[in-house]
């Protein structure tokens, strides 16, 4: 089984709530067990101003659903919590991204893989390194050593 990963955040609401309602929804998908699961942690907005921070977590899966598959699966789910697909970055009640699909490396208008701000963002890394340090992202190195090259890659818990 490939070694897949998902990315959690949301920052309305009960942002802390939303995600484990949301990693229970997605334990219930066909064929898939959530194996492991970072802390949350606490992460200041990008985009637009006056926004609340976020809560930002990492799951890694066990599944036997494909990546296009999965990734549907999550649109889903993030609809079923009421996400409105409203301006770019913009607050949200539940955001999913599919980091990893194993070694896969896709980019159709739908979904690409490893996902494309992966590597940029502290929120993604730092749970990543938490649960799987030495996992390699293709095309770009072990998450440890990605997130190593972040200025300032410390967040806070949630708590
Ligand atoms: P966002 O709301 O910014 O998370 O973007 C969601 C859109 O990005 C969806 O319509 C997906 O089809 C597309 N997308 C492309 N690649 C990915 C990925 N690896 N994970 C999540 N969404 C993706």
């Amino acid at each position: 089984m490939p070694e897949v990963f998902v990315g959690l955040g949301a920052n309305l609401g009960e942002p802390a709530a939303q995600l484990k309602t949301a990693l229970l929804a997605i334990g219930a998908l066909p064929q898939t067990t959530v194996k492991k699961v970072s802390a949350f942690y606490r992460s200041a907005p990008i985009g637009p101003a006056g926004q609340p921070d976020y809560c930002n977590a990492v799951a890694e899966l066990e599944t036997a659903l494909g990546p296009q598959a999965l990734l549907d699966a999550l649109l889903a789910i993030e609809d079923r919590a009421g996400r409105l697909r409203g301006e770019r970055w913009g607050a949200r009640v539940l955001d999913l991204d599919l980091l990893l699909y194993g070694q896969v490396v896709c980019s159709t208008a739908r979904l690409t893989l490893p996902h494309p701000e992966l590597a940029l963002r502290d929120f993604v890394l730092q749970p990543l390194a938490e649960i799987a340090p030495d996992v390699k992202v293709p095309l770009m190195g072990r998450a440890r050593d990605l997130l190593a090259q972040l200025p300032a890659p410390t967040l806070a818990e949630w708590a």
